[in-house]
């Protein structure tokens, strides 16, 4: 009988979202802070357990090589000038957090270097 290969998924709270969410907890707070807020609320901690079905992400990794990813850094597909791609297939993960924000700056990164043709 030949043996298929097949991922392994697990659910839990691992090592890398509990970094990648404590990095863009402590980022997010920088910002927030230089922009003048007086009270900023940091997510640290154990993670109270994954969120991932309804927060599905990729299918079209974001990249600076064709070789490895579907669209280049302003959402444009590699090969074809003319179509972008603005919403969550872009992102490889959520990074630990709810993912909508992350998905907004990228598409307006997206669309402005549309409108200006900067990329
Ligand atoms: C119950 C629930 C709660 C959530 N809560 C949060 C939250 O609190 N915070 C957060 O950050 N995220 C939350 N999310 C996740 C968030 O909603 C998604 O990550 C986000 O909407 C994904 O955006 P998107 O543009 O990639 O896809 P979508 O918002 O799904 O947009 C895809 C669009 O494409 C359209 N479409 C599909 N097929 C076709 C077709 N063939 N032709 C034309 N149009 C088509 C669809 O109608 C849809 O409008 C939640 C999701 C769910 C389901």
């Amino acid at each position: 009988m030949r043996v298929r290969p097949a991922p392994r998924l697990q659910d839990g709270s691992r090592h890398h979202p509990v970094r990648a969410r404590d990095h863009t907890s402590a980022r997010s707070a920088d910002w927030l802070r230089a922009a003048g807020a007086t009270r900023v609320a940091e997510l640290h901690g154990p993670l109270r357990g994954t969120s991932g079905g309804q927060h599905q992400a990729g299918t079209l990794r974001m990249g600076t090589d064709p070789a490895t990813s579907v669209v280049d850094p302003f959402g444009r597909v590699w090969g074809h000038d003319n179509v972008r791609v603005a919403d969550g297939s872009v992102h490889v993960t959520n990074g630990g957090v709810n993912p909508v924000l992350t998905i907004f700056a990228t598409a307006m990164r997206t669309i402005d270097a549309l409108v200006h043709a900067r990329a």
